[in-house]
């Protein structure tokens, strides 16, 4: 199912009352969710990605503007008309409830012409599970699971009703790092199993970039950029979104456009034919830098993580003014460190230039 906004926007009385202007939560939307894709919603902490998810599944309403599912506008409608499965960080699970009765309980609800026989729930409650890969776990109760287990039949009982659109709002937070590694993946089979067109919510850049088909960064209820994973990496359209993806971050400088040329104080970076003289912001991809016996940059060594695969390099650059420069190198190439330096050429698709005060990309 397509979901379309239109012009979405949604206002809150400020919670500091000492502030009378509205916080706008989420800043008119206007965008299309593509039918049976996965989209991840990613932003740091209150800059609305939990409103916006809460409008498309009708928990809140907008102040203005309209939400389609397909070509059905669907504004008005409230949650449970729309269609949606919806899981939370937390998973919500009834405690006294065994999975089984967990995955059961949205079948109970329905009424009149959709209501189910039990044969008719107990298929339905058994697919689910299977699809989630906890069934033999039916009989248990939720704290008798790990915190893995009881997000998928969270999923399971989000999915039971065979829902058009899956909302989930961070859902694998709660898991440690190896368990939410297992569940990311494991969210990308069930979604690409089903086809059901999913949103997940979350501020963690890689969990988003790893398993979408397509990000939504947002920041301070205004959309930033959205678009495959890769192409928002290598082209961020501002200096918010190229700094808050890729770890480790992105290395920036200040810089200058000076007679067509990219220039950090006097080294000369890259050319910028056509452009003006301008003020600007030079971020480098850690992995932009290779080291370089013959290369343009001496810096001076400071530090090397060695992180299995990739080692990090810390370096300092006397022209390269305020962070120290991160570099990412594969750890089997040596590092050619000769009296504490260490010779650096760029490679220039990892160089983004931002103009220095919009902080909008402009090469
Ligand atoms: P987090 O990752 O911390 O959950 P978020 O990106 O999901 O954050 P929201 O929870 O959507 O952000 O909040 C966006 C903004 O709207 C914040 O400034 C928040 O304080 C404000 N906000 C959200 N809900 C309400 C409400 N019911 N009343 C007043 N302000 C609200």
């Amino acid at each position: 199912m397509k979901i379309v906004l239109e012009h979405l926007t949604k206002r809150f009385p400020n919670r500091n009352k000492k502030i009378k202007e509205d916080v706008i939560a989420v800043n008119d939307f206007n965008f299309t969710i593509p039918d049976g894709k996965l989209i991840g919603l990613l932003g740091p902490s209150g800059c609305g990605k939990s409103t916006a998810l809460n409008l498309i599944c009708g928990l809140e309403k907008p102040s203005e503007g309209k939400i389609f599912f397909g070509e059905k506008d669907i504004t008005e409608l409230p949650p449970e008309k729309r269609g949606v499965g919806l899981v939370f960080q937390n998973y919500a699970l009834y405690p006294h409830l065994s999975v089984y009765d967990n995955i059961k309980f949205p079948l109970e609800n329905l009424r009149g012409e959709n209501k189910l026989t039990k044969e008719q729930m107990d298929k339905k409650i058994r697919e689910a599970a299977k699809l989630v890969q906890i069934e033999e776990l039916l009989d248990r109760r939720p704290n008798e699971m790990s915190g893995g287990q009881q997000q998928r039949v969270a999923i399971a009982r989000a999915l039971v009703k065979t829902p058009e659109v899956l909302l989930l709002d961070e859902p694998l937070s709660n898991l440690d790092a190896r368990l939410r590694l297992q569940t990311r993946e494991e969210l990308k089979r069930i979604q690409q199993e089903t086809g059901i067109t999913t949103v997940f919510v979350t501020h963690d850049q890689e969990e988003a970039m790893s398993i979408s088909d397509m990000i939504v960064v947002m920041k301070d209820g205004v959309l930033q950029q959205m678009g495959d994973p890769q192409s928002i990496y290598d082209e961020p359209a501002n200096l918010f979104v190229a700094s808050f993806l890729g770890t480790p971050q992105i290395n920036v400088f200040r810089g200058r456009i000076k007679n067509e040329k990219v220039c950090i104080g006097d080294s000369v970076l890259l050319d910028a034919p056509g452009k003006d003289d301008l003020e600007v912001y030079v971020a480098i991809r850690p992995e932009g830098f290779v080291v370089d016996e013959n290369g343009p940059f001496e810096c001076t060594f400071v530090n090397r993580e060695v992180m299995g695969r990739d080692t990090s390099l810390i370096v300092t650059h006397p022209e390269f003014i305020g962070e120290k420069i991160r570099a990412i190198i594969p750890s089997d190439e040596a590092v050619h460190e000769k009296d504490g330096k260490v010779r650096f050429s760029l490679k220039p698709k990892k160089v983004c230039v931002f103009d220095g005060k919009t902080t909008e990309r402009i090469m």
